[in-house]
């Protein structure tokens, strides 16, 4: 068995790596993703594979893409950030490489790379939760990735956690994403700036002065650095994270939680609270063995590695 590709296409940029068996990047490529040209992105996926191909013998493409794609996994459906409306992308990925393709959902490649070479790799079951500026994910269950009917499953955050709550860009209110996310802990942070601006003198003093300008960054930084607000934003965020792995683990029973994504780049910060929550919350706790709740081992080169594992175990 040789190197497969991963290409993990982004609302922004197309990323590639040429991988070995044990999940390791041998090479790596990348260009800006033209969003409204679908033939225009297949060229560039074409692309970066020949560029890649050119010093090694390849055997197949992984390509994980933002969006839903199909159960034979080969078109995709539909992709909210990209021009792709039921594109043919393997089909035609393979007419331009020559080479066998595989196309999987980029949070399902990615959830795939942790369970394989990462932080669940001793594991069968578990769920990987990305936490960026939404909530994603991926879920493992007997050692193989749950697809769902549709190859559309685990779209962890827009499970809904407060009836009635927070508005959600996918048009319901209360999304889990609402409360755990980056864009919550932003909310979060600046809401506690601008009412007790006396716990937030770090934050504030990042941001300027100005709770609205409050960053993900500037959490992180005045976290660490001891700010109360900042710890408080963190402390609520990872509580609603434990809140969810405990309705999920009284349904799948999982073996381990990884957390992953750009927030949990934040470490103990975000899997502290998370754990204690899930700790807390969950049903018939002294009957059973609480899942563990890990630091993802990859960052944002997940999808790639994962995207060609796919393709080698096609
Ligand atoms: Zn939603």
């Amino acid at each position: 068995m040789g190197l497969t590709i991963g290409v993990d296409i982004g609302g922004t940029k197309v990323a590639a790596g040429l991988v070995d068996e044990q999940g390791g990047i041998v090479a790596s490529a990348r260009r800006d993703t033209p969003s409204h040209d679908p033939g225009r992105i297949e060229e560039i996926i074409a692309d970066v594979v020949r560029e890649l191909q050119a010093s090694h013998e390849v055997e197949a493409v992984g390509i994980g893409a933002a969006g839903f794609v199909d159960a034979a996994r080969s078109t995709v459906v539909f992709a909210p950030n990209l021009a792709w409306r039921d594109e043919p992308l393997r089909v035609n990925v393979e007419k331009r490489c020559g080479l066998p393709v595989v196309v999987e959902n980029d949070a399902n490649a990615a959830a795939w790379a942790e369970a394989r070479f990462g932080a669940g790799r001793r594991e069968q079951y578990l769920v990987v939760l990305t936490v960026g500026t939404g909530l994603g994910g991926g879920l493992v269950t007997g050692g193989e990735l749950y697809r769902g009917r549709q190859g559309i499953a685990a779209e962890f955050g827009h499970v809904t956690v407060e009836p009635g709550g927070r508005r959600c860009g996918c048009g319901g209110r209360g999304c889990w994403e609402r409360y755990a996310s980056g864009r919550a802990l932003i909310l979060e942070a600046q809401e506690l700036a601008t009412v007790s601006p006396a716990i937030a003198g770090r934050l504030l003093e990042l941001a300027g002065g100005r709770p609205e300008a409050i960053t993900g960054l500037h959490v992180t930084r005045a976290a660490q650095d001891g700010d109360e607000a900042a710890l408080e934003a963190f402390r609520v965020i990872g509580t609603w994270l434990g809140q969810g792995m405990a309705a999920l683990t009284a349904v799948l029973d999982p073996e381990v939680f990884v957390l992953g994504g750009g927030v949990s780049a934040a470490g103990e910060l975000l899997r502290e609270p998370a754990e204690r929550s899930l700790q807390e919350r969950i049903t018939a706790r002294a009957y059973r063995q609480v899942p563990a709740v890990r630091l993802a081992e990859f960052g944002p080169e997940a999808g790639i590695v994962g995207a060609a594992d796919l393709a080698r175990r096609r």
